[in-house]
């Protein structure tokens, strides 16, 4: 069996040794006799791995005791939905921050409940920057800000976080959580699709200050309640356990290796590799975004002629580096480049990069 180099938006590629632990277990999980999967989640079993998941995830991020975890199906889309339902008054307005397609998609959520103020937006520079922050229109009695940490189609990451005073800030860290420190309590809410940085697709994280839960928000059932979430220790309905359970070996996984300090350090060293090459390459390929506020977790390119994008990949697939067709909404590449994902996986796309300009230029 030989594994390729997956260069996947996500689901993307997971650790080996998580696929491997995964499989040993598939059968038999710690002499049960019986797969975790097919196992009550109320049970001790599952409710052990459910807490260790937690445990690990809150010394992994250093997520503080006043913060509540969830760990919810959905996506980060439903999160988008759930939070002017959950966090904000009938007719209080809600602030984004729109610095590329997903921040968009999150306001298409938040309408039917709340009129969401574009508070800046740097869509008219095609997304290759972040707007200056004095250059943010806040409302006045905002529910919060809403930015997205990074953004995994244009390749744009916030490198601090904004000062927005007594306004809570949410994020979506859906492309780059755990990937570096990051002050947990600068944020009201932090969440993620598990699916890049975390583990399987199939669980979404929420971390939310407590005191916000004390909201009383829009009406709404109670399964879209936070509040009753957290009291149900995200068991109000049935979880999906298996995808919590490789959450668990994932986050154990990234402890073992080092913690997100050691993360932020390959990071910085393989985003660096591709910017490098793409910057001396004359032009064979492109990439515009503000260099301040690149992405470490996705390098999206273009070739500087697109009749070369097939070639490219299918030669990229020939030498076993798959998933770099870019996102549909932006075409050309694009390398996400997650946790899970090598140097040596980065070095081998960077070494076929040289060698097709060499070819093709
Ligand atoms: N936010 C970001 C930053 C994303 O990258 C994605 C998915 N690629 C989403 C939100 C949507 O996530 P989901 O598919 O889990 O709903």
């Amino acid at each position: 069996m030989s594994r390729v180099h997956n260069f996947s938006a996500g689901p993307a590629a997971l650790p080996e040794s998580v696929l491997r632990q995964a499989q040993e277990e598939m059968l038999d999980w710690h002499g049960v006799g019986a797969s975790i999967v097919e196992l009550s989640h109320r049970g001790p079993e599952f409710i052990q791995v459910a807490t260790e998941a937690e445990a690990d995830l809150r010394r992994l991020m250093s997520i503080p005791d006043d913060y509540a975890v969830l760990f919810l199906g959905g996506g980060a889309t439903t999160v988008q939905a759930l939070l002017p339902l959950n966090f904000a008054e009938p007719g209080q307005a809600a602030d984004y921050v729109l610095t590329g397609h997903w921040g968009k998609t999150a306001i298409k959520q938040v309408n039917p409940y709340v009129a969401a103020n574009i508070a800046a937006s740097s869509e008219t520079d095609g997304f290759r920057s972040i707007p200056a922050r004095d250059t943010w229109q806040l409302s006045k009695n905002a529910a919060y800000v809403h930015v997205t940490a990074n953004e995994t189609i244009h390749g744009v990451e916030f490198r601090d976080i904004p000062e927005v005073g007594d306004v809570p800030l949410f994020a979506d860290f859906s492309s780059s959580i755990a990937s570096e420190p990051v002050d947990v309590s600068k944020f009201g809410v932090i969440y993620a699709g598990a699916q890049k940085n975390l583990g399987p697709v199939g669980i979404t994280v929420v971390i939310i200050r407590r005191d916000l839960l004390e909201r009383a928000g829009q009406p709404r059932a109670d399964i879209l309640d936070y509040r009753s979430h957290v009291k149900g220790e995200s068991m109000l309905n049935t979880p999906p356990s298996w995808n919590w359970y490789l959450l668990g070996l994932t986050v154990k996984w990234m402890l073992a290796e080092g913690g997100v300090e050691e993360f932020a350090r390959r990071s910085a060293r393989k985003s660096a590799l591709l910017y490098d090459v793409i910057d001396n390459s004359g032009g064979f390929y492109r990439n515009e975004v503000d260099k301040a506020v690149r992405s470490r977790m996705n390098v999206p390119f273009f070739l500087h002629d697109e009749a070369l994008d097939k070639a490219f990949l299918m030669e990229a697939q020939g030498a076993g580096l798959i998933s770099l067709k870019g996102h549909r909404a932006l075409g050309g590449m694009r390398a996400s480049i997650y946790n899970a994902m090598s140097e040596a996986g980065v070095q081998a796309l960077a070494d076929f990069m040289r060698d097709f300009r060499q070819r093709h230029g």
